[in-house]
């Protein structure tokens, strides 16, 4: 099968390059051909994709979010009363509304086993391409320990999701096996305390150094690599000691924690959009007092920190932590990265080329021949205006591996 998708311009992230009267030729699915329509030859019997008034762009990469999560606040009454099927079942509208923003591919970052990505690539129900995480793995009383202080334990471990809490060197070795085991393409780590859970604090490290490393070197010898939630300064610094490829949220860097990332090439995921929606919830009553706080807390530190990240140079990569926030809203990180002094194309070069690069997946963030055919069209220049990516409604035209899966 082969289709043709004619727009009135194509940009190239990586070159920052906007070529007009463009078109991209897509054969099973895979790009052949994408350039101005004079130079680039369109086979007779191809499909015509119209796209007359829009820019073409790659699809959209978000490095960090949690399908299997609600994105509509925190309520632990209404988790008592979800049975794991359903829980399983939110990725399906998730996978959907994060698809018709415009992402094509991402990264979970927990909470989702490996059978929602075979069931998209099987297509069982339309989504991105992902990579998944499955557990996030964190410390007796950690980010992702699910014990209340009354002594229920809210995590059911599936047969394919193993059990987040893990504790000392061995352990975490074989929890690591466990879930490669389950499928897992990274492995997520908690190296600090978070907002959401309620027995720790964002700035106090969680894991020991040795235990960190022990991950590491487990997940290398499978090939993987490895992602931290970290917040604290000394959980930022303990993870890239130990070899942790991406630095999630990274709410207090200072001047050593950007020199160990720059000389080591790791990128922050700066998911700036995550605690202004923890405090949107809790302004509708769909939040614990304790998280408000917490959000409220860091909201200011975590810009500043992200604002020197991205004044030094360090590797940013898009991620927005959505299933905190709602499913499709994670084009508005976009306007808090410009905010923070982000270039336009710095912007769409995070959620495209770097973040293909950061997470490793292949022929996704570029149209070049070779690369999957998913795409995304916008009624302007995006370059121009960031509202034309920030926003679910903004993007008209959503294709993926040469199927159109949206059009507004
Ligand atoms: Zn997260």
């Amino acid at each position: 099968m082969i289709r043709a998708v004619f727009g009135d311009a194509l940009l190239d992230p990586a070159t920052g390059k906007t070529t007009r009267d463009a078109v991209v030729v897509i054969e099973d699915g895979k790009v052949t051909k994408a350039g101005a329509r004079d130079g680039t030859p369109v086979p007779r019997d191809a499909e015509r994709i119209e796209a007359e008034g829009l820019t073409l762009l790659p699809g959209l990469i978000d490095c960090h979010v949690h399908l299997c999560s609600l994105g509509e606040g925190l309520d632990f009454a209404r988790e008592l009363i979800t049975p794991p099927t359903l829980e399983l079942m939110r990725a399906v509208r998730a996978a959907k509304r994060t698809l018709d923003a415009g992402f094509t591919s991402v990264r979970d970052a927990a909470g989702t086993p490996a059978g929602v990505k075979m069931a998209i690539d099987a297509g069982y129900f339309p989504g991105p391409r992902m990579f998944v995480t499955i557990s996030g793995l964190s410390q007796t009383g950690g980010h992702t320990d699910s014990h209340f202080m009354c002594g229920v334990d809210m995590e059911i471990p599936f047969p394919d999701r193993p059990h987040s809490v893990v504790d000392g060197v061995e352990n975490m070795r074989l929890r690591v096996r466990e879930v490669i085991r389950a499928g897992a393409d990274w492995i997520k780590l908690c190296t600090s305390g978070g907002v959401l859970s309620p027995g720790d604090q964002p700035h106090h490290p969680m894991l020991t150094l040795e235990e960190i490393r022990a991950a590491v070197e487990e997940a290398g010898t499978h090939g993987k690599k490895v992602m931290a939630h970290a917040q604290a300064n000394v959980g930022i610094k303990n993870a890239l000691k130990a070899g942790v490829a991406t630095i999630e949220h990274a709410i207090w860097l200072d001047g050593d924690a950007i020199e160990m990332m720059l000389d080591g090439g790791n990128a922050v995921v700066p998911t700036l959009v995550a605690p202004h929606w923890v405090i949107r919830h809790a302004e509708a009553g769909k939040m614990p007092a304790y998280a408000i706080g917490k959000a409220k807390a860091v909201i200011d530190d975590h810009k500043s920190s992200i604002k020197m990240a991205i004044e030094s140079g360090v590797k940013i990569a898009f991620g927005t932590d959505t299933g905190v926030g709602p499913h499709g809203s994670n084009g508005e990180e976009f306007l808090l990265m410009h905010e923070l002094g982000m270039e336009p194309i710095d912007c769409i070069r995070a959620a495209t080329s770097v973040a293909a690069d950061t997470i490793g997946m292949q022929g996704v963030g570029r149209l070049d021949a070779g690369a999957w055919g998913d795409l995304i069209g916008v009624a302007g220049d995006p370059l121009a205006d960031l509202e034309l990516v920030a926003r679910s409604e903004n993007i008209r035209l959503v294709v993926k591996g040469g199927d159109v899966v949206k059009r507004a």
